[in-house]
């Protein structure tokens, strides 16, 4: 299935929620969702009675949109999370979390996902000493990340630090923003995964 390249605001008001996908302007009072600026009600509820594939397709595009991943890599990471032990939904919810542009974000070293992506993709982000280029890269506990030496990097970091003032970095990450430089203290759990979804009625989907 092609990504959906539309309007990002018009995803968070078919789905009825923030998804963060446009930076500092979702904490801003211009985010589409906060001024309502559209006519009340979901807006996908509005149009038909959402049939129960309908509800878990719904959960899964939901999660897909707010990481960032396309269908094949989606894929992956639920066959990874049913071959682990325990709960597959919750082990899948705790893999996206662990992606490093979802960590780059919350550390607030880029204001949406999509921007930690690019801040990685051009190789500013050192983890355990050396550089990593790649976004989907799992983190694990105790690596130390940090933002590359050159001047170039350090600025555009601290200017996002400064514009996400607001965003909270996770109790599992030990954030220095003095030396840009953080250390993963322990691995994501179900609690600490941001957006609100029922991971279940993906298992369900998936495993049809
Ligand atoms: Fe969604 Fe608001 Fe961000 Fe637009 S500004 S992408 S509506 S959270």
């Amino acid at each position: 299935m092609a990504r959906y390249t539309g309007p990002k605001c018009r995803l968070c008001r078919r789905e009825g929620m923030k998804l963060f996908l446009k930076g500092t302007r979702c904490e801003s009072e211009k985010c589409a969702i906060a001024r309502r600026d559209y006519p009340p009600g979901n807006i996908s509820l509005r149009r038909a009675k959402v049939s129960p594939y309908g509800e878990r397709l719904r959960e899964k595009q939901k999660v897909k949109r707010f990481y960032g991943v396309y269908e094949r890599q989606f894929r992956s990471y639920y066959a990874e999370a049913s071959r682990s032990k325990g709960n597959t939904g919750e082990t899948l919810m705790c893999l996206f979390e662990r992606r490093l542009d979802n960590v780059v974000c919350r550390m607030g070293w880029a204001a949406s996902r999509a921007e930690a992506r690019q801040l990685i993709n051009h190789g500013h982000v050192d983890v355990n000493g050396r550089r990593v280029s790649i976004a989907s890269y799992q983190i694990n506990l105790n690596d130390e990340l940090k933002v590359r030496g050159d001047a170039k990097s350090q600025k555009y970091v601290r200017t996002r630090l400064e514009s996400t003032r607001g965003a909270q970095c996770p109790s599992w990450i030990a954030s220095n923003t003095e030396t840009l430089t953080g250390k993963v203290t322990a691995l994501p759990t179900r609690e600490d995964v941001s957006i609100p979804v029922n991971e279940q009625l993906i298992i369900e989907l998936l495993s049809r």
